[in-house]
Order: C-alpha cells, then structure tokens, then sequence
C-alpha cells in the first residue's frame, strides 16, 4: 500500500486492550481510563481476520501492543494465529514485562519473535514512582526469562523525562556493556495530557472523512510534563560524556531509531525523536485500536470504525477498501508544532 505522499505501508500495530496493570505517570491517570466494555473489544478471531486482510494488502510486520496486552488470556492463541498468516515476516509485542517471567516461554511456542519492554528507570524507588504498580524485579526477571527463552532482539523503551529518570541514562547505557539488550530512548509524547489547552478539533482532519474522535477530561498537568521533556540530543550528551563517542550500530528490525553502541558493548542504545526530529517522512504504520478503529497516524485523531462492518457481515473486500480509505488519509505529518492536540485517547487506548 502506498499514500499519497509516496510511503510504502507495511507495519500494523494491533493494541489488545485498553486496560492496563501499570499506571504510568505520562500514560495514564492513577484511577485509571473508563474502560471500554468486554464486547466491544474485537475477539481473536476478528483480529485475526483483519490482520489477514491487511497481510494482502501488504502489511509484513506486527506489533501486539495496548494497554498490557499480557492481560489477554488468549495472547498465545492470537500470536499462534497471527504467525501462521502467509506474509507475517515480523511478530514483535510490546510489554510492560510483569506478566513475562511466567508468559515468555508459552508466547515464544506460540511463535512471538520479539519483545519490546517498557522500562523507564533502574531504582526502585523511582519504579513505584513512575510505574505506580508492579515492582522493578519482577520487571527485570521477565526482561532475563525474554532473553533466555529467544524472544529476541529485546529492546527496552525508556521515556526519557527530565527530573525523574533522565539522569540514568547512562546506567542504562552501562547496562549494555554485558547484556545484549536493546535500550530504546523514547522522546514523551503529548499525548493527551494538554486536552486543556487543545482547540475543538484539528481542523486538517475535517477534510479528511475520517471520524474524529473526542473526549473530555484530561489526566495530567501538561506544564509538568512539558517541563519534563527531554530531547534525544541531551541524553547523548549525557551518556557520551561518561562512555565516550557512541558508535553507530545497526540492528535488524530497527524501525525508526537511531542506534549506537558503546564501543565493545553487547547491546546497543537507540534514540526515537519523534518530537525533536520528524520521524514522519518514514512512517510505514497503521493502528489498529483494541475496539477496532483504524488509524493512520498515533498523533492525529482521526480513526476508521472495521468494528461495525466486520460485525455487520461485510466482506472482506469491504474491509480491504476501508483499509485503503484509512491509507488514502494518512496525513503527511503531525502538526504538533502548529498546535495540533492529540485528545481523543490516551496512549493506552491507542496502542503505545
Ligand atoms: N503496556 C505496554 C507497555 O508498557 O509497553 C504497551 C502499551 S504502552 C502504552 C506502549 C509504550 O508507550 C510504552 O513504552 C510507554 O512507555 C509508551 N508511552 C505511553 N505514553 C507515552 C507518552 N506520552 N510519550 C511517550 N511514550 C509513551
């Protein structure tokens, strides 16, 4: 599938669920989001029949993502379904790590290639701090129970944020040194928490036939979390100055990050600017949301509503066209800058 601005889409990210055991700061509030009902979460079989559909139109790689997508019961059984569609090169999950230790190894012989793990700070403290459930260790040991088990290369997502972690980046840095994990450096994305300041809509969409989603109610105070940005510029800086110059590194299924090695480590560091650098000119995605909307951009409210038709008994060649319409639509950028607001869901509602 090709846009109208030439890129080539071939990535799906597919978000489990909305619910989630974490609460991190910059995701969710403490009380958590309304969650949607049970029924109107697509079933496996309804992911599956969309994954295939988009793997005819070109989609090669997936992400399972959410919410925790380990609180789904029947992860194995979507992973087991979803490996097997002809065209999936690429099966990846993105996790928060509570659930691995004890998941990992039935996900690995469901036929998951990789995981993606959040982890944002290497104190315990600051765990509790940032993640407000869950524990650091058992975050760690299911990092150890990924690598033994070959859900592999894992990478590890770090929000970056100032005054709360941004000093250990080169702890994590360090711990490339002996350990082949991947640490992924994510600029904090505003995601919601300036709903209080956004205009009604964003009005390069309304053109768009997309369905624009709206909400009310914000979750986090956007001057504290705009204060707590971090560019990818800095935390070079940072781990530079006590490891010396970075090396580029590369690494299959590198996606839009920019990768470095400390010169002899076993693992890498990776930076994703989305905010500082604009990641848009490459973006090869989709989203498709745990409710069955399909978005063409994380940053942009508009969404497509499969749910309805896949429910209603549309054929597969009416879901295929809607996948093209979405594509057709995909905006060429984010305009963040011009003052664009991403309100209608949080990132957990998404599909981090
Ligand atoms: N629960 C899983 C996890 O923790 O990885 C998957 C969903 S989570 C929403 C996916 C990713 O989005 C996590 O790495 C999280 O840190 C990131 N994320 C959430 N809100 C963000 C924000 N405002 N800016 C940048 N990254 C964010």
């Amino acid at each position: 599938m090709l846009d109208p601005f030439g890129r080539s889409i071939d990535y799906l990210r597919v978000s489990l669920t909305d619910r989630c055991n974490f609460r991190c700061v910059y995701c969710m509030p403490e009380e958590g989001f309304p969650a949607t009902p049970k029924d109107e979460h697509l079933s496996a079989d309804e992911f599956v029949r969309l994954v295939r559909i988009a793997a005819g139109l070109g989609i090669t790689k997936v992400r399972l993502t959410g919410g925790e997508p380990l609180l789904r019961n029947d992860l194995p059984e979507i992973v087991q379904k979803i490996a097997a569609i002809d065209g999936i090169s690429d099966l990846s999950c993105t996790t928060n790590g509570f659930l691995l230790e004890q998941r990992a190894q039935e996900l690995k012989d469901a036929g998951l290639h990789r995981v993606n793990i959040s982890l944002d700070t290497l104190r315990a403290d600051r765990f509790t701090e940032i993640a407000r459930r869950g524990s650091l260790d058992t975050v760690l040991s299911g990092i150890e129970t990924a690598l033994k088990v070959g859900l592999t290369p894992v990478k590890i997502n770090c929000v970056a944020m100032e005054g709360r972690n941004a000093d250990e980046s080169a702890d994590f840095a360090r711990w490339t040194l002996h350990s082949p994990v991947h640490v992924r450096f994510i600029e904090l994305m505003p995601i919601r928490w300036n709903l209080d300041e956004a205009p009604a809509m964003n009005e390069h969409l309304e053109s768009g036939l997309l369905t624009l989603r709206r909400s009310n109610g914000s979750m986090l105070n956007s001057a504290e979390m705009r204060r707590s940005f971090v560019s990818s510029e800095r935390l070079t800086q940072m781990i530079e100055s006590e490891f010396g110059p970075l090396e580029p590194a590369e690494l299959p299924t590198n996606g839009p990050a920019r990768t470095f090695r400390i010169p002899g480590a076993k693992g890498t560091v990776g930076f994703i600017s989305q905010i500082s650098s604009d990641l848009c000119e490459r973006c090869n995605r989709l989203r498709l949301t745990h409710d069955g909307f399909l978005r063409p951009c994380l940053m942009s409210d508009g969404e497509l509503n499969l749910r309805d038709p896949l429910r209603s008994g549309s054929s597969d060649d009416a879901i295929r066209e809607l996948f093209l319409h979405v594509v057709r639509h995909k905006p060429e950028r984010h305009y963040l800058a011009e003052g664009q607001k991403v309100v209608g869901r949080g990132m957990s509602q998404i599909g981090g």
